[in-house]
């Protein structure tokens, strides 16, 4: 029996996701025994369009991507939006709080018009996703769980409970209790609180939980005298894109 076919592209991004993929070094051999790998650009030159399952990273962020990602969803039986850029726009939205013109202005300077660019969206405004795999960047072992959930017919980990679930569970102590804002009350976990485990703040790069309790998050903010804003600069490094219309 053939192996199920998987194929990795990007879009906008730094490609840091694909490179956790290549990291799974202890888990590569494995992998491949249960998988074909076909397209994988920053590992292999070949490039052949029949497979399975296509994990895609990056933003949207020029006219001509959506083509490009419409032929992947027609090829692909399965799509999983790899990593913040791809399943929430990330880091790239932060420029959608200005007019493009102004945003290549200040990258490119006087060579702006030699770039095109559009607002940065991600890729469930263009084609229907079956599943996320979220984080900046994403955690390996979330991608061989989802790997493996895929393989049997399952749907992906979804994760969807607070960072400050495993935080606790990890027995940190909060740091909230020593002044210092964190987004873990209201971010999606599956991170094993990775950042307050090791004494910085929850950022939110895994994005907002689906029942996110904002009055909730702003009475635990407020009981160790920290305000809704102190928290709303780390809201603006990945969550800045708000879902305004699906085309799938
Ligand atoms: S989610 Fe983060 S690590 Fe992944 S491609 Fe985007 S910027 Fe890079
Ligand atoms: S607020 Fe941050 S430090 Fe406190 S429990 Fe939640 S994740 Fe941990
Ligand atoms: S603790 Fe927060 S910022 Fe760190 S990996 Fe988890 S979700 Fe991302």
């Amino acid at each position: 029996m053939s192996k199920p076919r998987i194929a990795f592209f990007d879009f906008s991004c730094c490609e840091g996701c694909q490179l956790q993929v290549l990291n799974c070094e202890d888990e590569l051999l494995d992998l491949l025994a249960l998988v074909d790998i076909v397209q994988f650009r920053e590992a292999m030159t070949e490039a052949d369009w029949n497979f399975d399952i296509a994990f895609v990273e990056g933003s949207i962020t020029r006219e001509q991507d959506e083509p490009r990602l419409k032929k992947i969803r027609e090829a692909a039986k399965l799509v999983i939006a790899i990593g913040a850029c791809s399943g929430m726009a990330g880091i790239n939205a932060i420029r959608n709080a200005m007019p493009v013109d102004k945003a290549k202005e200040i990258v490119y300077g006087n060579k702006k018009d030699a770039f095109e660019s559009t607002f940065a969206r991600p890729i469930d405004t263009v084609i229907k996703v079956d599943g996320y795999i979220p984080g900046c960047p994403i955690d390996r072992k979330d991608f061989l769980r989802t790997v493996q959930a895929l393989l049997v017919g399952k749907k992906p980990p979804d994760h969807d409970y607070p960072v400050c679930q495993e935080c606790r569970l990890r027995e940190n102590e909060c740091l909230l209790t020593v002044g210092i804002p964190c987004m873990g009350p209201i971010t999606r976990g599956g991170c094993d609180a990775i950042e307050p485990t090791f004494g910085s703040p929850c950022i939110g790069c895994r994005g907002l939980v689906s029942e996110a309790n904002i009055e909730s998050c702003k009475q635990m903010l407020e009981k160790h005298g920290l305000t809704i804003e102190d928290i709303s600069k780390y809201m603006t490094i990945f969550n800045s894109f708000q879902k305004e219309e699906k085309h799938a």
